[in-house]
């Protein structure tokens, strides 16, 4: 799990304002606020002018220091509301130290009730727990990126992130307690990251005209305008960006862009289980026009067409790539399906059982990291009395509760998930090649051609077979699900359980559990053997389960998943090979070796794939990492996870261990 920071220490005065003990500040005026960010933010920056004229499907970015409460950010939402084409979207990037605990957001945010159709979904989708790090909400067309770090420090994460590629600030809301206050804050390299992030002409308002503000704006290329201030303060500062300057590059950059993103207004995706569905929602959602091809009879015919599936993550208590992964998917997930197919998504709750002392062990670390971090409402520790109680059936376990998780109706999800003007489909038709021409891709199904600009490779073990895809070490893994009837006890299953297999609630009458992990089978028939196999992991979670199931004829289903060496999913664009080979041919001697030259992608190429057995977990914020890669603006992940995440990971470390 990721390192975390604090949350904020807030006293509550006695007019009912939060008021910061460790920086001794207020958080807004006390005359009005919500007045104040009106005029200093959203006045000073001419956002209700700028955003009236935006073209349709246009993106606007805003950068604020200092979420805090989140009030600047539900006023530009409102006035976005109010003033923005339908069709365009606004993104907020916001940086907070000392996050609130979510109490005090809500006691903060009901100071404004004016304002409560924005803040209680913000209340409702504000991270569970404090982990340092990248977390992005969605609210229909706006998007919050919020960071849990220090100013400085994430925005010098966002730029690493980008490197010589996209600008994309549009605005700057500077805010943060007041310098004499928060000195550490307001440093050369905040003013010079923001220049680095912003667009050219970006604007920034602040209510500050501190001398070191005023100069640090100006050495960074911004041009100043004071204007009067809000209420009893005489001055406040604001102005646009004129100078660009040139930033320096510190790691070799094979995992970073090496052009301006492409902003393609059509694409193409191949194959519709869940990594295709989502991504090609992602895109449309983004205004891009979706082709989405799938060999199979219906969206979900492959890996992603069980009758139920489980939304699950691996946790880990220690930081590092896999773990902090499931983490974020896990939560993106869970909000995800929420807000997209709520009534496929049976949330309910879901039971990671302790099977040995080992994991038992494992599990009371999770908790209680989580625990430390106020992540209660993700996952705590339950005994087994109480996981009895939970799931309605006897339990020979304690285990880790996950109360927001449970189970879904996975070719339904990505159907509903399709379902968008934006995308058309076509199914029971199978891409045959796929070749680059002028700047187009040309693709061959059934005898057409189709020319696309951007492709996205999503059809699991497929994806190898398209010769700019095939050296990505994609391995299949067949998988089988047993299904039953319910009975009278396996009935009053209420919710998912998982441990070393798992099980879900009766659904239109029947159960499913299983399943097997055969890596390298291709085969997708039915096997007894594997029933079997599947009855037996099933006794040591349920014995009473696996006794009453043994006497049926068993149904059920076998697909194909597909997995990585590392067991994380590979999304991003596809590296041109020979160049990347070439370019960092010295890595086989010295893996450490800076190489500033980009090896470069295959244009309009890109891959979402390897998402193994956690594909509805972890299908949701890949597909958003890779939107971001495609459409441009801040990853929705830290930069350690894009890299691990990065399809050039896998050649770069061959070259490493000089294979
Ligand atoms: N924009 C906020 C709002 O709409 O409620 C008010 C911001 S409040 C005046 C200042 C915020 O900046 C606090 O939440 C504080 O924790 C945060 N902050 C202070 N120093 C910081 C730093 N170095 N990095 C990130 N956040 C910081």
């Amino acid at each position: 799990m990721s390192k975390s920071g604090k949350h904020a220490d807030i006293q509550w005065r006695e007019d009912g304002q939060p008021l910061s003990l460790a920086y001794d500040d207020i958080y807004f005026s006390t005359a009005s606020g919500l007045e104040e960010t009106r005029y200093v933010f959203l006045q000073q920056n001419a956002l209700a002018e700028r955003w009236a004229t935006l073209p349709e499907n246009a993106t606007f970015t805003i950068g604020e220091t200092g979420f805090g409460t989140g009030l600047n950010f539900l006023a530009a939402w409102e006035l976005w509301q109010k003033t923005a084409p339908k069709s365009a979207q606004l993104h907020f990037v916001s940086v907070e130290k000392f996050p609130l605990h979510p109490q005090d957001l809500q006691r903060a945010l009901a100071l404004w009730p004016q304002l409560q159709a924005y803040s209680q979904p913000l209340i409702e989708a504000y991270p569970p727990l404090l982990a340092e790090g990248i977390h992005r909400l969605q609210f229909g067309p706006v998007k919050l990126t919020l960071i849990i770090g220090e100013a400085s420090r994430a925005l010098d994460s966002l730029r690493l992130q980008q490197e010589k590629r996209d600008r994309y600030i549009d605005t700057w809301f500077l805010d943060g307690f007041a310098p004499a206050k928060n000195p550490d804050m307001w440093t050369e390299e905040l003013f010079t990251n923001m220049s680095h992030l912003s667009r050219p002409g970006a604007t920034f308002a602040t209510f500050t005209c501190a001398g070191l503000v005023k100069r640090g704006l100006r050495e960074a290329g911004f041009a100043l305008r004071k204007v009067p201030g809000f209420g009893s303060k005489r001055e406040m500062l604001c102005g646009t960006l004129e100078q660009l300057h040139d930033c320096q590059q510190h790691s070799t950059p094979w995992h970073l862009p090496c052009t301006e993103a492409q902003h393609p207004q059509s694409a193409t995706v191949i194959g519709g289980g869940i990594s295709g569905a989502t991504i090609a929602r992602a895109l449309a959602e983004r205004g891009v026009q979706v082709q989405i091809i799938e060999r199979g009879p219906a969206p979900g015919s492959g890996g992603s067409g069980n009758d139920q599936g489980i939304l699950y993550g691996k946790l880990s208590p220690k930081p590092g790539p896999n773990g902090d992964f499931n983490l974020h998917a896990l939560m993106f997930a869970q909000r995800f399906y929420k807000q997209h197919c709520p009534r496929l998504a049976h949330f309910n709750g879901l039971l990671q059982l302790a099977q040995s002392d080992r994991e038992k062990l494992l599990q009371e670390q999770i908790a209680a990291s989580l625990a430390e971090h106020q992540g209660q409402n993700l996952a705590r520790m339950v005994t087994r009395e109480e996981a009895c109680q939970l799931a309605g059936v006897d339990l020979p376990f304690d285990g880790l509760y996950f109360p927001n998780a449970g189970w879904l109706e996975p070719q339904k999800v990505c159907a509903a998930l399709l379902e968008h003007r934006n995308i058309t489909r076509y199914q029971g038709r199978a891409v045959e090649s796929l070749t680059r021409q002028d700047d187009k891709w040309l693709l061959r199904t059934e005898g057409k051609e189709i020319e696309t600009e951007a492709v996205i490779l999503c059809g699991a073990n497929d994806i190898r077979s398209f010769a700019p895809a095939a050296a990505l070490p994609l391995r299949p893994i067949r998988g089988q699900v047993s299904r039953v009837h319910a009975t009278e006890v396996s009935a009053k299953l209420k919710i998912a359980l998982c441990g070393e297999g798992y099980i879900t609630p009766a659904h239109e009458g029947c159960q499913s559990f299983g399943a097997t992990f055969k890596l390298k089978e291709t085969a997708t028939e039915l096997r007894e053997s594997e029933h079997k196999e599947n009855l037996q992991t099933l006794a040591e979670l349920l014995p009473h389960f696996a006794e009453e199931f043994s006497s049926q004829d068993f149904n059920g289903r076998a697909a194909l998943r597909a997995a990585t060496p590392d067991y994380l999913p590979v999304a991003g664009p596809i590296p041109d090979w020979e160049s990347l080979n070439n370019t960092y041919a010295s890595l086989r001697k010295n893996r450490k070796l800076f190489i500033p030259e980009h090896s470069g992608y295959q244009a309009g190429l890109y891959v979402m794939g390897g998402l193994g057995s956690r594909g509805f977990t972890y299908a949701p914020l890949t597909a958003e990492l890779l939107a971001s890669w495609i459409m441009g603006g801040p990853l929705p992940v830290s930069s350690d996870l894009a890299k691990a995440l990065h399809p050039a990971r896998f050649a770069i470390r061959n070259l490493g261990k000089n294979r």
